[in-house]
């Protein structure tokens, strides 16, 4: 694992490429970002974690990096072992993750368990869509208390790896280690309910869009050439024909903009304060 930090004290801000060894945008991001040299307001770590498997162009060598934290350093896996090491990198830090995908071309932000610091961190991404996987969390980063994952784009693309460093500097400028504003687009915010299996040895093709509602009734994809139909309506996240062997994607309901979403802890706040808007 590879740790560069930039600016001077015990960084509290991190950033962290290449979880996932095939999809090379978080590391080029990071690599971009070092080599403009950037003066900084504050320290930060930019860590390329799975190094073994981005030089070998695979998702993990072991184990899936993204499912095992918080990892075990006695383990005979190496990505086990690299998810204790990570654990201990991040954990006083509000972190990024950046992932990149087959199913979706443009950056949409991923969380679990949302509170305010997350929302703060992923309201200041260049993204239109926030999704919040905390059903299905177990193991990976975006579980961790201070952690936000970010989908760059497509997988192996130019496009995703400047999506990367976009959302990489925008998410410096949201934690004061860069100067300058970042942006507040109020991403929609979609809840995922449940994921959606493949059988094995059957030929799956995805028929819609992520993100595009799927109304009740509607085939959204085919199974050896039948229709596989919504029961209720869904908007698709993560879905693809071939994205994935055992899974096809995620169905996920929409839930308004990011900036509407009650989150704990606000309650209290939002009495004390009145209605004012800041
Ligand atoms: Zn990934």
């Amino acid at each position: 694992m590879q740790v560069h930090t930039v600016g001077d004290g015990t960084p509290e801000v991190a950033v962290v490429g290449a979880v996932h060894g095939d999809e090379p945008c978080g590391a080029r991001a990071i690599q971009r970002f070092l080599e403009t040299e950037p003066d900084v307001d504050r320290p930060a770590k930019l860590i390329v974690a799975n190094e073994r498997a981005l030089e070998r162009g695979v998702r993990y060598v072991d184990t899936d990096l993204n499912r095992c934290l918080p990892g075990d350093p006695e383990s005979d896996q190496y990505e086990e072992r690299l998810a204790a090491e990570l654990m201990t990198e991040v954990q006083d830090c509000l972190a990024l993750g950046i992932h990149s995908t087959v199913s979706y071309d443009r950056p949409f932000a991923n969380v679990a368990y949302l509170n305010e610091r997350k929302r703060d961190a992923v309201a200041h991404l260049p993204v239109d869509a926030v999704v919040d996987f905390t059903v299905v969390a177990d193991g990976r980063s975006v579980e961790l208390p201070g952690f936000v994952d970010i989908e760059a784009g497509h997988q192996g693309s130019a496009a995703a790896a400047d999506n990367a460093y976009d959302c990489l500097v925008a998410f410096l400028r949201a934690t004061d280690v860069l100067p300058g504003e970042p942006p507040a687009p109020d991403p929609d915010f979609y809840e995922v309910t449940d994921p959606v299996y493949k059988e094995p040895g059957r030929a799956y093709r995805f028929l819609g869009e992520n993100f595009e509602r799927v109304p009740a009734g509607e085939p959204f994809a085919t199974v050896d050439g039948d229709d596989l139909t919504a029961d209720e309506e869904f908007c698709p996240v993560l879905m693809s024909s071939d994205g994935h062997d055992v899974l096809l994607g995620y169905r996920s309901t929409h839930r308004g903009r990011l900036s509407t979403l009650p989150v704990p802890g606000d309650d209290a706040e939002s009495m004390a304060d009145g209605a004012t808007d800041d």
